[in-house]
């Protein structure tokens, strides 16, 4: 059990007021808030240890080198890695996708190879993918949906071939809210011998994520979607493949040695984070984490998944309203009649509310499903029922004002 109001005073924006009503923040499947610990993190490392990490042998520069790799620790329990080493920093979810379609796509993906991908994927799951293509031509197949919005397992099953080198999709999709059977999808991708790319963008703040027990080759996810600071994410990638891979960007950190004639890359994680890392960051994720350790994922999961029951509860005494998908974790799209999304959204907005509206970068799913776009509200821990009850009688008031025009 987490104790809401508690956890809600950790939050200073949540206290923020919005044309003058208080702030209802559903939008959590774009962003989640900060808990006080996070912001103060960042404060702290600027302002007691800021130093360029893995470079100097001064003081400084050690304590903020300690505290990065005490992060990448924290972030290996959390999703149960076996090395920290397979776990490298990048900017987010879209990065470290970016980072596997360049880096697995060059060394091990030929011209009329294919990858599998499915049609509820986030354009970041899909523009890396069209990005490879271009460059090698590599080949991308669309898992198909069935009528109630799941990914079709049997016409999965049939899309493998010899030429089938990897398989990337969304554990939860970030329009429908459903989750997809991920450890399925795995083991029939590794019965073709094919390894497997998990968005974990929408799964991570939600769920218990256990890599190893999933026999994921990759899962991706991004910090500010789990209370972290925007700019830092994960991929996670089994050693063997990341050490195949060749590097993703050239710099300073990768390397070994470097002569014109000749370079040598550094060892795993080091050989795919060039540059300076936004150590502050990767600190304030693993400080995030901690946090989250310390309310229990399932229990965070169990708030959410009340909300979104009650959510959808509400939703449906709405004449004219439409659910998208079968939602069951923290996020719901839906349409009121023949209201735009846009216009829903600007609506709510005026009462202090805020939800997503349009394509939720997801056109390809949008353009399936036949609509402009949707209403999407997502939840996080600090939600509230009462919260949910705002968002009703908004909706309600919408509708009131679109009949009378
Ligand atoms: N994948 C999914 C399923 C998402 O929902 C998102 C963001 O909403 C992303 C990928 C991209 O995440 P980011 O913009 O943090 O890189």
């Amino acid at each position: 059990m987490v104790n809401i109001e508690e956890i809600r005073k950790e939050f200073p924006i949540l206290e923020s007021r919005i044309y003058d009503k208080p702030l209802v923040y559903l939008d959590n499947a774009a962003t989640t808030q900060k808990p006080k610990c996070v912001i103060d993190t960042i404060s702290n490392v600027y302002t007691t240890m800021n130093s360029n990490v893995h470079r100097g042998v001064h003081h400084l520069s050690q304590v903020a080198t300690t505290a990065m790799e005490n992060s990448r620790e924290t972030v290996r329990k959390f999703i149960g890695a076996k090395h920290s080493h397979e776990i490298i920093f990048t900017r987010g979810t879209t990065e470290s996708i970016n980072l596997v379609a360049s880096s697995y796509g060059n060394t091990l993906l030929k011209e009329g190879d294919e990858i599998i991908i499915s049609a509820m994927e986030h354009h970041s799951n899909i523009v890396p993918w069209q990005l490879l293509h271009a460059r090698t031509g590599v080949k991308f197949r669309v898992i198909p949906l069935t009528g109630n919005c799941k990914l079709d397992i049997e016409a999965y099953k049939g899309m493998f071939n010899e030429k089938t080198r990897l398989v990337s999709v969304t554990h939860v999709s970030n329009v429908l809210g459903s989750t997809n059977p991920i450890k399925e999808i795995i083991d029939i991708a590794h019965s073709n011998d094919v390894p497997v790319l998990v968005d974990g963008a929408q799964s991570i703040p939600h769920k218990k994520i256990d890599v190893m027990e999933l026999d994921a080759d990759f899962f991706a996810f991004s910090g500010h979607k789990i209370y972290g600071p925007t700019g830092v994410g994960v991929l996670y990638g089994k050693e063997l493949w990341l050490e195949t891979m060749q590097p993703y960007n050239g710099g300073g950190e990768m390397i070994k040695s470097v002569r014109f004639d000749k370079t040598s890359f550094n060892d795993l994680p080091y050989k795919f984070e060039a540059g300076t890392p936004d150590y502050v960051g990767i600190i304030a994720l693993g400080k995030a984490i901690e946090w989250v350790n310390s309310l229990g994922i399932e229990n965070i999961a169990a708030h959410e998944h009340e909300l979104t029951r009650y959510a959808v509860e509400q939703l449906k005494t709405i004449p004219e309203m439409r659910i998208f998908g079968e939602p069951d974790g923290a996020a719901v799209s839906f349409l009121t009649g023949d209201i735009h999304p846009a216009d829903l959204g600007t609506i709510l907005d005026r009462l202090g509310i805020a939800i997503r509206t349009g394509h939720h970068c997801a056109q390809p799913l949008i353009d399936h499903l036949g609509i402009p776009g949707t209403a999407r509200a997502s939840f996080a821990v600090y939600n509230t029922k009462k919260e949910i009850d705002a968002l009703i009688q908004g909706i309600k008031r919408a509708v009131k004002m679109f009949t009378q025009c």
